[in-house]
């Protein structure tokens, strides 16, 4: 088994000399120094880099995952022979020739007004839902951060201050005078006097158009003391420590203002918008889009001195299948015939923008080993005078980002074409399942679902066959061949040497044995229906999944429906080993380790032959997740829990899962290589994959939302003129069973400056980084030490910015690089979450779950599980199309009266506050007051109102958008589920351990502090 799914590879292990310590895992035990493991504070803060008292406003990297920063630097050129690196696209269209997709010309012809371009692509990106970047900031931000304080408030000392976010239409859209306020604890000097988080200057009357909710800049301030009792013991119990003096909630930086300012683009005027879509154009031209590609930071630190000396992780998160929506271009074809894509003759690289054509374009210079190729006859065209091929917009390889190549043979297994993938529903009919319903359900849903399956564009039916087999201790296949009047069905009860009985029949095609098939759905409920058998098998139910897609020769997916730990003699039997003894202990990582043995081999298979394999798991009590679920998070599946499922309350639930699963965009068989220019390269992978060596990502299939976080390391040292380059490439098989290659290309910058690292700093890609390397890390760390690690490196990335990048100001000001200012709410958040908190209340197997799931997440969803969106209902403008502004996620933000939906994209709240009013009940639930709600209710009633109607359509909205369902959760203040729902108020202190944010943020400063000194 590969080391990556089993050993916890600590993030920093590869570190270079100086970072030792490190060997033994995650971290060093408590009792040593703060930042030993680094090398020692000292060296890393001993020499400020000079010319670098900019103020920290980002310029070009504030802008969304923006992956070029380079327009706003002439200088870097990185396609020697291009004299513009990334060119604006021809005024005139020239569609490819080949593809037979939708003109390319969308692209390059003229763009629609800028301002409308910009709104659709910051709306189509998600970006206002999910806030997941700093907002573009424009020279004319910059200026408030010049701006002297305003006097200061308040008796206390000199407190930290953090800065409010940035406000992108500040300098346009809001006249008057400069917000004196914002961005005070930038360069300038400190506050004359006593204040910690400062009041705003005035003018700020808060975004115009948006709620005032969350307003951080309003109300008024007490200090911080900087010395203030640890606000984040690594004890559960220390963790309530005293009440300080009441701060401004308001002051501290918030997810939810970003959020905000980000659906206000459009109020931006023309001058600032046009910064903006060059960036996207740019973005569409020669790299990949962020919904593929997202790093930590978009400017590389040159050399591994200045990555260790700063600490912040250089990593990518990549979604190599992430859904476009339909306003965008889908990925374009490529076929070169027999020929294959041209590739370089030494990297291997394969054909992208960023190779140089010289010698009038009969060699190219690659740009990740710099080895000159000739460049194939039949690829062969002459130069224009800029040096570039003049076929450059007419083929997508040469001007685009992401693209993909049609495989030849060579990319086969064994020289011959794949067959088309195959789907086997696998369903356990023992004794629990039958009784709750869930058995029939299942059957009845497939018969709809199955003609939904997803195919080829263009196609009128999906290739996708489908199988079926039923389980306890032995195992059911059904022969459903269209030929067959009835469905037959043949046991196997050796589970010790599993074999699939059947081959002809078995795995079909859906329209041609339609009849069959729904025949053998309608049985399958009534033939178990007397079912006394409660124990199951569950490793030779995969097994037999892999040789059936043996024996067919394809690859494919399992999607196996189970309810209990599977204790029927067979191989893979597990027992109970859930002992919540171990928690808080040194033993507590057992509890998230697979078994080993029979999983690890099953997964090795099933990569082998491209088997995913979808886990939904309907468990009644303790299954041993972390196990069952090894196969699942190996082979790129999914894994569905629903506890103690009842079908009222469940079962919309869980169909909404399996709908989307079932028809989600998906490629199988897939194998990954990310290939770095010199000087850097990928060393650590998350997802859910399977390394068999260093480099190749294998993975049975690889879905829309799965992503793989890369962290890279240098081994050379990098050039600012040149830049870096990335390009992932997938090898692949579609759903119709064709072999193509997915590429997608990154150019990053590289800077001496770590003030330009900081200003490119993505925190969105950051806390998915640190939540994967944390998550594998409790596989072999006690958590303190995994959380202290998290602490530890939150305060050194903050402080060598201090140290090096902001201008001089008071000790007692915490400052924090733009990009990164909500970076600490979510390291809190993270920290709180169910994996890294030592509680014997939360349920193992829930640990796991969570643990797992994170590890194949991409951004979007990391940011939204460690900090949820909370919306008002109860003001809502039932008229008005735009969803509700959330607010900040505390209790602080609730009120009596109101009305909240909570959501992190797994779990969703309706919270009632207990004065509601009786207009809203009626209106919501058709009800006289709260106290007639059923405990129970898991849906809103379908009433004939605009309040209904609006309250539908957010949550169904909601839903839409996310990767999987939830389940909708009512709960009433006070009651005793509510408790459930205030463990997402991740502001708050954690009700399981875990400071609150204002803590936490006094805790860092003081760490920082410490570091400084
Ligand atoms: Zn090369």
């Amino acid at each position: 088994m590969s080391q990556q799914g089993y050993v916890a590879a600590p993030p920093y292990s590869q570190a270079q000399p100086g970072m030792g310590g490190y060997q033994g895992g995650f971290g060093p035990g408590p009792s040593q120094p703060l930042y030993g493991h680094y090398g020692g504070p000292p060296q890393a803060f001993s020499t400020p880099p000079t010319g670098m008292m900019k103020s920290p406003v980002s310029s070009a990297a504030a802008m969304p995952p923006p992956p070029v920063s380079s327009q706003y630097s002439p200088n870097v050129q990185q396609n020697g022979a291009h004299p513009q690196r990334y060119p604006a696209p021809p005024a005139v269209s020239a569609p490819y020739g080949q593809p037979p997709q939708s003109a390319y010309s969308s692209m390059a012809s003229p763009v629609p007004p800028p301002t409308q371009q910009l709104t659709n692509q910051m709306s189509a990106m998600n970006l206002g839902s999910y806030g997941n970047a700093a907002p573009p900031t424009s020279p004319v931000a910059q200026q408030p951060f010049q701006t002297p304080p305003p006097p200061a408030m308040g008796q206390m000392a000199p407190g930290p201050q953090s800065p409010p976010p940035t406000m992108p239409m500040g300098g346009q859209s809001m006249a008057g005078p400069p917000m004196a306020g914002m961005g005070r604890p930038f360069p300038g000097p400190p506050p004359t006097g006593p204040g910690g988080f400062q009041q705003p200057g005035p003018g700020l009357a808060g975004p115009s158009g948006f709620p005032q909710q969350a307003g951080q800049f309003g109300g008024p301030m007490a200090g911080l003391q900087p010395g203030m009792p640890g606000a984040f013991p690594t004890a559960p119990g220390a963790l309530a420590g005293p009440p300080q003096k009441k701060l401004d909630p308001d002051s501290i930086p918030s997810i939810v203002s970003r959020r905000l300012i980000l659906l206000g683009v459009h109020t931006f005027t023309y001058q600032h918008t046009t910064l903006v879509i060059l960036h996207f154009l740019i973005l569409i031209s020669s790299n990949a889009s962020p919904r593929f590609i997202r790093c930590t930071t978009y400017s590389l630190p040159c050399t591994a001195d200045l990555a260790k000396q700063c600490q912040v992780p250089l990593a990518s998160i990549i979604k190599p299948f992430a859904s476009l929506p339909k306003n965008e271009t889908p990925l374009y074809v490529v076929k070169h015939g027999e020929t294959g894509p041209v590739r370089c003759n030494r990297c291997k690289a394969y054909m992208c923008p960023y190779m140089q054509f010289i010698d009038g374009g009969r060699r190219y210079q690659c740009s990740f080993c710099n080895c000159v190729n000739e460049v194939p006859v039949f690829y062969f065209q002459h130069l224009d005078h800029m040096g570039r091929r003049v076929d450059f917009y007419e083929r997508p390889e040469l001007s685009l980002g992401s693209y993909e190549f049609e495989a030849t043979m060579d990319y086969c297994k064994n020289n011959k074409p794949p067959n088309p993938p195959a789907y086997i529903f696998m369903i356990d009919v023992s004794y629990t399942n039958i009784k709750s319903g869930l058995v029939k359900l299942i059957c009845d849903e497939l018969k709809s679902l199955l003609e939904k399956l997803p195919r080829e564009e263009g196609m009128e039916s999906s290739a996708i066959k489908v199988g079926f087999v039923t389980y306890n201790k032995i195992l059911h296949f059904y022969n459903v061949k269209s030929a067959l009047a009835q469905p037959q069905m043949m046991v196997v009860s050796d589970t010790a040497d599993m074999f699939v009985p059947l081959l002809d029949g078995f795995l079909v095609n859906y329209q041609d044995s339609r009849a069959v098939i729904y025949n053998l759905l309608d049985q399958i409920p009534d033939m178990f229906a007397d079912t006394n058998e409660s124990e199951t098998v569950f490793a030779p139910v995969i097994q037999a999944g892999v040789e059936a897609f043996k024996e067919a020769e394809c690859s494919g997916k399992l999607f196996i429906f189970h309810s209990s730990m599977p204790t029927a003699e067979a191989p893979g039997k597990l027992k109970n080993r859930d002992d919540k003894k171990l928690v808080n202990t040194d033993k507590e990582k057992m509890l998230f380790q697979p078994q080993k043995g029979v999983y690890e081999q099953l997964s090795k298979e099933c990569v082998a032959q491209g088997c995913c394999v979808d886990l939904f798991l309907f468990p009644s009590q303790y299954v041993d997740l972390a196990t069952m679920a090894d196969v699942p998070s190996h082979t790129g599946g999914s894994v569905y829990k629903y506890s103690n499922f009842q079908m009222e309350t469940d079962g919309e639930h869980f169909l909404r899962d399996l709908r989307k699963d079932v028809q989600k965009s998906i490629g199988f068989d897939a194998v990954m290589r990310v290939r770095t220019s010199t000087g850097f390269r990928a060393t650590d992978f998350f997802g859910g994959i399977y390394m068999n060596n260093t480099t190749d990502i294998e993975m049975a299939a690889v879905d829309c939302d799965k992503a793989v976080t890369v962290e890279f390391k240098h081994d050379d040292t990098l050039s600012e003129e040149t830049g870096a380059f990335m390009q992932c490439a997938l090898l692949y098989t579609t759903i119709s069973g064709q072999r193509r290659l997915r590429i997608h290309n990154v150019s990053l910058n590289c800077s001496s400056q770590l003030s330009e690292l900081y200003k490119s700093c993505e925190t969105d890609s950051l806390i998915n980084f640190f939540a994967k390397s944390a998550y594998r890390a409790i596989l072999n760390q006690p958590l303190k030490n995994v959380r202290e690690i998290l602490v530890n490196q939150t305060a050194h990335m903050l402080a060598c910015y201090r140290k090096n990048c902001a201008s001089p100001s008071a000790a007692s000001q915490l400052i924090l690089p733009d990009a990164m200012k909500v970076f600490p709410v979510y390291m809190n958040s993270l920290m709180k979450t169910a994996p890294l908190v030592g509680s014997t209340e939360l349920s193992t197997d829930d640990r796991a779950h969570q643990r797992l799931s994170v590890m194949a997440m991409g951004v979007e969803d990391t940011q939204l599980l460690l900090y949820p969106r909370l919306i008002p209902l109860h003001n809502i403008d039932v008229s008005s199309e735009a969803l509700p502004a959330p607010v900040r996620c505390s209790e602080e933000r609730l009120s009596e009266s109101g009305v909240f939906l909570l959501e992190n994209g797994h779990s969703m709240f309706l919270w009632l506050g207990q004065a509601t009013s009786p207009d809203l009940i009626q209106g919501i639930f058709n009800l006289p007051s709260l106290a007639h709600l059923q405990a129970n209710m898991c849906a809103l009633p379908e009433l004939d109102n605009p309040l209904s109607s609006k309250v539908r359509a957010i949550i169904s909205g909601v839903l839409e958008k996310r990767p999987s369902s939830m389940k909708l959760q009512i709960v009433r203040q006070r009651d005793k589920p509510e408790m459930l729902f205030r463990q997402f108020l991740v502001e708050d202190k954690g009700l399981h351990g875990g400071a609150s944010y204002m803590d936490f943020l006094c805790y860092v400063h003081r760490e920082i502090r410490q570091l400084l000194t």
